[in-house]
């Protein structure tokens, strides 16, 4: 047996924070670490199984909460490397580990003397003594070995292991292809075709082809460099080549194409719900979440449908007029829609990105995230000198009157080796047990590269989303694993990154830190007036495209499974009325929230349900008079960001606020009151 020192991964790390040894670690180590982490896991879990003693929190549990702990080390490294800069070796390791990782979250939750403990402990535990953290994690475990399947017996429990094997592998293949159909496809632009682009839209263009290894110019299927070319290039024939590849992710035919994957992802998760006893899938997945039921997702996504398709019919004319002035005749198509309404914008606000985007540089940008945390909650944060996983990468040690609170990891840059989007994760969590150990958070953006980097308006609320999200898991303060950071309800966790994006519409704080990257001038005071009068700016189309996707997604999981998926799509938006020229913002083949993991499906309105708590959560700053207000800030963090999952939603939004809201803040945040 070889040393199991040998591989840094399993090694003591003894750096600085105890940060993953990432120079030291080789794709090659991550198979046989994985193999020790399941294995030890294995034996802890059999161990607690078998435990001659009476059950008791502290012997199952607790003993539970650390039973995984070198596979959670492993796994925070690997998951995090695969999607944020994958190798060949990781994508086929990943594919590998899925099937594996699946069978053994199946043993732990199908093994019958374990559930008989954690069962015996609920049953008795108004007796135990236990805490109110304690009693809502032993309620949580209940519920969460029931819900995959503990409870099952026989066949039905062979199957649902089969079922959530196979939904694994099939979900791991999903994002693959997507990943596979952005690297794959992009287009040269020669001279002429860079005509009416910003400088900052050239400049990544050359960019991507530089890291693609070519001269010139590229445009490529990053959000970051297709919106922008969608929304300046006057070359409607190109928009159109362009508009369509980025449509066709995941349903280009061949070897990639998801639209097989998605129907048998949605079968297999309505069988899985049968299985348990529920009419649906979403029936099961959102009885757990703040919404509870399918009907009270489509409540609230309607009442925001009607006023926000109403705006974008009538901003989808005045676009097409501007369109016919131009001399083109026919209708307005959806690769128009950015580019006449970029032009709009220009028109009636007076704001044009390009012209905003030397404001925003990245590093200003991230100087007003980190300050706006420190008036908030005190937090420092000073710059590391550490080797990451990417050079690109960055860490800060955040600290708080001199106490460490995290490390944060900040890794902005599109690449292809990146999945799309931007996401917050963990390298590791806080928890108190077995010893305070505080978290390692990264915030991952697929932002143009450039020199200095630019951010749009958008971009830059993007950068203060995450970072929501990080503050959910850096000032993390509970003792067990299970309910830390953002482990909550899924329509829950959109609320600590939707309301920080509040903070980039101060005034003082755009002011303070939208400096001009060479000049250091800060912006013009009547640009800052402009930008922020202009801020619900293209809500009709930005509501209609979300909620038309989250309406998707629940007819998805709501009734039977489609055997065809694109045709339920295009029925409900049709039912829906979508109007012509917009399409969903992730059509089903490239839907990765839904199809790449559980994790948003049936739960897409999630980020809705949130904006209604956050657009009322910012109120009660604002009825303070102070956006800083220290005594509202200090219920912020202690209801909420330093709560996890502690209590259900509803309580501990209730604690914070008084009461639960309405809509109404909601619609006005987005300026669609008056067009109801
Ligand atoms: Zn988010």
């Amino acid at each position: 047996m070889t040393a199991m020192t040998d591989n840094p991964l399993l090694a003591p790390w003894t750096g600085a924070f105890d940060l993953p040894p990432f120079a030291a670690i080789t794709d090659a180590d991550f198979a046989p670490a994985f193999d020790t982490g399941l294995a030890e896991a294995r034996a802890r879990i059999a161990q607690i199984a078998g435990d001659p003693e009476t059950p008791t929190f502290a012997n199952t549990i607790a003993a539970l909460e650390l039973a995984e702990a070198t596979l959670d080390r492993v796994a925070g490294v690997f998951y995090n490397l695969a999607g944020a800069d994958s190798t060949d070796a990781r994508e086929a390791l990943q594919r590998d580990l899925a099937p594996k990782m699946s069978v053994f979250s199946s043993e732990v939750t199908m093994n019958r003397e374990l559930f008989g403990r954690i069962e015996d402990l609920w049953q008795r535990r108004d007796t135990l003594g236990l805490n109110a953290e304690e009693s809502r994690v032993l309620d949580l475990y209940r519920r969460m070995f029931i819900r995959a399947g503990a409870q099952l017996q026989g066949e039905a429990a062979t199957r649902m292991a089969a079922v959530k094997q196979r939904l694994a592998v099939l979900s791991t293949r999903f994002s693959q292809n997507v990943l596979a159909d952005e690297r794959g496809w992009s287009m040269p632009l020669a001279e002429a075709d860079l005509e009416g682009l910003p400088d900052f839209v050239i400049a990544s263009a050359r960019a991507a082809a530089e890291e693609r290894g070519q001269s010139g110019h590229v445009l490529t299927l990053n959000r970051s460099l297709i919106v922008p070319f969608l929304q300046f290039s006057p070359r409607r024939d190109l928009r159109e080549v362009a508009f369509a590849a980025w449509g066709a992710r995941g349903a280009t035919g061949g070897e990639t194409d998801n639209r097989a994957v998605a129907a048998e992802i949605l079968a297999l998760r309505e069988e899985r719900a049968k299985l348990l006893g529920y009419d649906s899938f979403a029936a099961y997945k959102l009885e757990p979440e703040m919404a509870k039921t399918p009907a009270a997702v489509r409540g609230l996504l309607m009442q925001v449908w009607t006023p926000a398709r109403a705006r974008a019919e009538a901003d989808a004319a005045i676009l097409e007029g501007m369109m016919h002035e131009g001399g083109i005749n026919g209708t307005l198509e959806p690769w128009d829609w950015r580019y006449y309404s970029e032009r709009r914008r220009r028109a009636e606000h007076d704001l044009d990105e390009a012209a905003l985007k030397p404001y925003l540089s990245l590093d200003a940008m991230i100087g007003a995230q980190f300050d706006v945390a420190s008036r908030l909650f005190g937090l420092e944060f000073r710059a590391l000198d550490t080797p990451l996983y990417h050079p690109d990468a960055r860490a800060w040690e955040v600290t708080r009157d001199g106490r460490h609170m995290a490390v944060f990891i900040g890794d902005y840059f599109a690449r292809g080796s990146k999945r799309s989007g931007a996401w917050c994760s963990s390298f590791r969590s806080q928890r108190k047990l077995g010893g305070e150990v505080r978290p390692v958070v990264v915030n991952v953006c697929n932002f143009a590269k450039g020199d200095p980097a630019l951010l749009s308006y958008d971009d830059a609320r993007t950068l203060f989303h995450e970072f929501g999200h990080a503050l959910h898991q850096m000032l993390s303060d509970v003792t067990y694993p299970l309910i830390s950071g953002t482990s909550v309800a899924r329509d829950f966790v959109e609320l600590p990154s939707q309301l920080y994006e509040h903070w980039l519409e101060v005034p003082e704080v755009l002011q303070k830190h939208a400096r001009h990257w060479h000049t250091g001038a800060p912006m013009p005071q009547d640009m800052l007036d402009r930008l922020l009068a202009a801020s619900t700016y293209g809500q009709g189309f930005a509501t209609v495209e979300y909620v038309a996707s989250a309406l998707v997604d629940l007819a998805f999981h709501e009734g039977a499974a489609p055997a065809d998926p694109m045709e339920m799509q295009g029925r409900v938006l049709e039912g829906l009325g979508l109007p012509h020229a917009i399409k969903m913002r992730h059509a089903t083949p490239h839907f990765t929230h839904v199809f790449s993991g559980d994790g948003y499906s049936s739960g897409y309105y999630s980020y809705m349900w949130s904006e209604v708590m956050d657009a009322d959560a910012f109120a009660a700053f604002e009825e303070t008079g102070d956006v800083f207000d220290p005594e509202t800030a200090a219920k912020l963090e202690k209801f909420i960001l330093s709560a996890g999952g502690s209590q259900e939603a509803e309580a501990l939004y209730t604690a914070f606020r008084g009461r639960l809201p309405g809509v109404e803040a909601l619609l006005k945040g987005r300026g669609l009151l008056d067009a109801a």
